[in-house]
């Protein structure tokens, strides 16, 4: 319990210093708990301690964890490739998804809202070094989809994720960062309502809070590191 409570207290600490070497307010960026592979227990330790955000990468494994920690009022990120027959579920079970890169998805999503929620928070996931291997928009046909997802009744456009390239030059992570920021920045010119800018792993928080992030998605940093690959 407490390794896990005091590398919690870590990565805030870490968030807060990047805030005040960024000039930004304290508490402008927020942390995602990225809980994929870990079981429930761990994940109530954390909340235990305080965390609030969840994130999850495979629906299965991701159901079950909901199920056994309904008694807790986390809020639930969906931040995994999706398959257009998982929709369903995870439009049922999630408070966000980060992961919209095109609008046959998102059109699902809203249709199948359970009505008695509200509308589901939607990131648009941008492939911002246009990799082959990765998912997401492309930089070039963001606006349009933003614009046609922001029509969708039952969804709440957020902003963006991105997952840059992984790299350890800390030069070529502020590079990323900062064009994703500037995307951003014209998104919200387009849509004022935007405010959610999902961006840093364990690896790049500092310069992704230094490059605007308002919301970094923390796995190992938290839970160490994960030794096996769930599905699902
Ligand atoms: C696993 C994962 C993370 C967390 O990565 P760490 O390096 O463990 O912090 C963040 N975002 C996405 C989309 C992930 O799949």
């Amino acid at each position: 319990m407490a390794e896990l409570k005091n590398r919690l207290q870590a990565v805030l600490q870490q968030i807060h210093d990047a805030e005040t070497a960024a000039g930004r307010p304290a508490k402008s960026v927020q942390l995602l708990a990225v809980s994929k592979t870990w079981p429930a227990a761990k994940l109530r330790e954390l909340a235990q301690a305080g965390q609030q955000h969840f994130g999850e990468n495979y629906l299965q494994e991701a159901l079950a964890k909901i199920e056994a920690l309904a008694d807790l009022t986390l809020t639930w990120h969906f931040i995994g490739p999706i398959q257009s027959n998982k929709t369903r579920d995870i439009a049922a079970h999630f408070d966000w998804v980060h992961s919209v890169d095109r609008l046959k998805i998102a059109k699902r999503f809203s249709e199948q809202r359970p009505a008695d929620l509200p509308p589901l928070n939607i990131c648009l996931q941008v492939n911002i070094d246009d990799e082959d291997s990765k998912s997401g928009a492309s930089p070039e046909d963001l606006m349009q989809l933003a614009d046609d997802v922001k029509q969708l009744a039952n969804l709440k456009l957020r902003g963006l994720m991105v997952i840059p390239k992984a790299t350890d030059d800390t030069a070529a992570q502020h590079d990323a960062f900062q064009r994703s920021f500037i995307l951003y920045q014209s998104l919200q010119q387009q849509l004022p309502d935007i405010d959610t800018l999902s961006m840093g792993m364990s690896g790049d928080l500092t310069a992704a809070v230094a490059n605007g992030s308002t919301m970094v998605r923390i796995g190992s940093a938290l839970f160490g590191r994960r030794h096996t690959q769930a599905s699902g």
